[in-house]
């Protein structure tokens, strides 16, 4: 069965603007699902769909089989997370409290919640006695985006939705992010939707590649070759 599955799913924003048209699309568990095609063709809007950040003008969408318009939205996002590009850290706190910030809302204790930040910064990349109490603005964008993924994985979510996650780090750190992210995935079986102009991304990254066209509609659905796993 499909983690995630959008059935005839519409999206006509108040101005009239039809960004999504009567989408079927199924997202398996474990895979790394890639959704390419030209900008403003409704991407980061399907995207939006699963965690009801977009809701739906008809249609549906069923994450885990259940329909997610009867589900609690603040609920919902604790179980999905979400990378965007430039990632919106929150400014005036700490790595470290960025990280934690599922966990906090959660209720976890102080010593799981620090153990957790730690473990993930190291996925990461990011040695946790260098940057758990540093700020942002003290960061690369690279780093940024780093503490960004860890961020979103702090709770373990089954889900990951990522829309453009590596887009403003520069063309060598991005291979470099695009590596180990593969990795990390891999090694937790996450269920990722990631949203990319970047062609080469998306044959790199994917499982499977969905090819939007404008109006939003699904032109094709293709096996990526998936040069990282080889
Ligand atoms: P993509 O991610 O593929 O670039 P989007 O989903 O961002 O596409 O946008 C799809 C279409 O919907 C575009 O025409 C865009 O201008 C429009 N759109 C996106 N968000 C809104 C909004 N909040 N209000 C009105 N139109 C929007
Ligand atoms: P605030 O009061 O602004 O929410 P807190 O200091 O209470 O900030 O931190 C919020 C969360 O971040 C807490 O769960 C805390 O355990 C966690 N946290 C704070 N500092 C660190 C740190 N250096 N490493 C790991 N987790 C931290």
């Amino acid at each position: 069965a499909p983690v995630i599955r959008f059935e005839r799913a519409r999206k006509e924003y108040p101005d009239g603007t039809v960004a999504v048209d009567g989408l079927d699309l199924e997202v398996f568990e474990h895979e790394m699902l890639v959704l390419v095609g030209p900008s403003g063709c409704g991407k980061s809007t399907t995207l939006r769909m699963a965690n009801r950040l977009v809701e739906l003008t008809s249609g549906r969408v069923l994450v885990k089989g259940e329909d997610i318009a009867t589900s609690d939205p603040v609920a919902l996002r604790r179980r999905i997370g979400y990378v965007i590009q430039n990632v919106g850290l929150f400014p005036h706190r700490t790595v470290g409290q960025n990280v934690a910030t599922v966990p906090a809302l959660l209720g976890w204790d102080s010593r799981r919640t620090r153990d957790r930040t730690a473990e993930l910064l190291e996925l990461v990349g990011l040695e946790p006695a260098i940057y758990t109490r540093r700020y942002p603005h003290q960061l690369s964008g690279g780093e940024r985006q780093r503490v960004g993924v860890a961020r979103a994985l702090a709770a373990d979510p089954p889900v990951l939705l990522m829309d453009e996650p590596f887009g403003a780090v520069d063309p060598a750190g991005r291979r470099r992010l695009q590596q180990e992210f593969w990795r990390i995935q891999r090694e937790l079986g996450t269920t990722v939707m990631l949203v990319t102009h970047d062609i080469d991304e998306a044959v790199r990254l994917g499982d499977r590649i969905a090819v939007f066209s404008k109006g939003g509609r699904l032109e094709q659905l293709a096996d990526a070759v998936n040069l990282l796993a080889r």
